[in-house]
């Protein structure tokens, strides 16, 4: 957690952020950086979006205030850093560094896009929050390529450590570390995601349980609180039904959607979740999803689980997954896959540990999951047979000591 008498102000001579979209993420965003010393212009499209994340930001610093996290500052004097304005010229005409936060929507960021490329400074790094989409194709609507990059944050901003920061195709290297070096002194952990890939790291990974998990439901082999219940008994802060009402059922779908377009149409978002959204039932923030969010946190019945289904499996597919980044040079270090999971959703162990069961009874498992499912992308790859072991403690070692040199 960041305490601003450890701030090293200049450590990338970064003034002034603009944060684009005060909304789930905007608004954390906006305080991360406040809280670290920085001057952030947040701008949205109503004034009504601005005072509710003014309000959001002033609640969580009262959190952190009570807990003793702010140690020489206070909660007035970060709120001042943060300039709300609905004016894109006031936002960005002295800005080092935007950080675009609005809907997942393509035509929405591009059209975000041309209007920050138009006022910017021509110095200025233009980074996305976008979840899933490619940045290569985000920068094609600017003239500075090589200074467009993905800064992707996890939710909830102020808690989660790892920031995936994903290269273009044409991002140079100085954009990468100009804003890897933004992210340390934010006091987070960027992961470089070195190819352009749909979900980056940690939403690809778990992309191909999501199409699992919603399988089980489908064929009845299983209720979401019996899964989140078998998580939860293993220790998971969050089951993963739950984790997608708490993100929103729209956010699931536009991704699911975005892979089976540009991945395989096996990823698509099926139909028990699409009824949902039709009726308007989002998930945590219209109160109703999957579970009933009405008074708080849903109670998931921890009694209710099921020896239906193999926790293990739903790890497995992701390990293949994360197999095919490896296998494509996604990472920088096999291990900074583990590093990303750990740090981004609140799964201790990572997926790895998997890997020390018998090699070839996982891709047999693999298989059968592939057979009985139906379901093609969970066939193991080749790669998988011979893939060293993806140590994080190799990953976090050889990391440090670059940052050293
Ligand atoms: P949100 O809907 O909560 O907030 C988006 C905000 O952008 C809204 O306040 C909206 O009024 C504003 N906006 C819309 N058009 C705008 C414009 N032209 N200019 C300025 N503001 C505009 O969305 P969110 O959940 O914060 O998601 C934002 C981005 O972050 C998306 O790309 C999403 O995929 C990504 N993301 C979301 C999560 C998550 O858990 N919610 C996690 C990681 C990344």
């Amino acid at each position: 957690m960041p305490f601003l008498g450890e701030i090293k102000m200049n450590i990338c001579n970064i003034k002034n952020v603009a944060v684009i979209g005060a909304g789930d993420m905007g608004h954390g965003i906006a305080e991360l950086c406040a809280l670290n010393g920085y001057t952030v212009y947040l701008k949205d499209i109503d004034q009504k979006f601005l005072d509710r994340a003014k309000n959001r930001i002033r609640e969580s610093l009262n959190i952190l205030a009570r807990k003793g996290k702010l140690k020489d500052d206070n909660v007035e004097t970060i709120l001042e850093r943060i300039i709300p304005t609905l004016e894109y010229k006031q936002a960005l005409e002295n800005c080092d560094l935007v950080i675009e936060a609005v809907p997942e929507i393509m035509s929405l960021k591009k059209s975000v896009f041309v209007k920050l490329d138009s006022i910017l400074p021509k110095s200025a790094i233009i980074a996305t929050n976008t979840s899933n989409m490619s940045i290569t194709e985000l920068a094609t609507q600017t003239k500075r390529s090589s200074k467009v990059v993905g800064m992707h944050f996890f939710n909830p901003v102020i808690l989660m450590k790892a920031i995936e920061i994903i290269k273009g195709d044409n991002t140079s290297s100085e954009t990468m570390k100009f804003v890897e070096d933004f992210a340390y002194s934010l006091h987070k952990l960027p992961i470089p995601v070195l190819k352009d890939v749909p979900g980056f790291i940690v939403n690809r990974i778990q992309a191909p349980s999501s199409v699992l998990l919603n399988k089980i439901i489908e064929k009845k082999i299983a209720t979401p609180n019996q899964i989140d219940a078998n998580f939860r008994k293993i220790g998971q802060p969050m089951g993963p039904f739950e984790l997608m009402d708490y993100v929103g059922l729209d956010i699931y779908k536009h991704g699911a959607d975005y892979f089976a377009q540009k991945i395989d149409p096996e990823f698509k978002s099926p139909k028990w979740i699409n009824e949902l959204i039709d009726e308007g039932k989002l998930g945590k923030k219209t109160s109703y999803g999957i579970y009933d969010w009405s008074s708080g946190r849903p109670t998931i019945n921890l009694e209710d689980t099921t020896e239906n289904v193999d926790n293990k499996d739903i790890l497995l597919v992701q390990v293949n997954e994360a197999a095919k980044l490896i296998e494509k040079g996604v990472v920088e270090y096999p291990g900074d896959i583990d590093i990303a999971i750990q740090n981004a959703t609140g799964n201790v162990s990572g997926i790895f540990w998997l890997l020390k069961d018998d090699r070839e009874y996982l891709i047999n498992r693999l298989n059968s999951i592939a057979d009985e499912m139906g379901i093609e992308i969970f066939r193991p790859i080749d790669f998988l047979k011979e893939m060293p072991f993806p140590s994080a403690r190799k990953a976090l070692k050889a990391r440090k000591k670059k940052r050293r040199e």
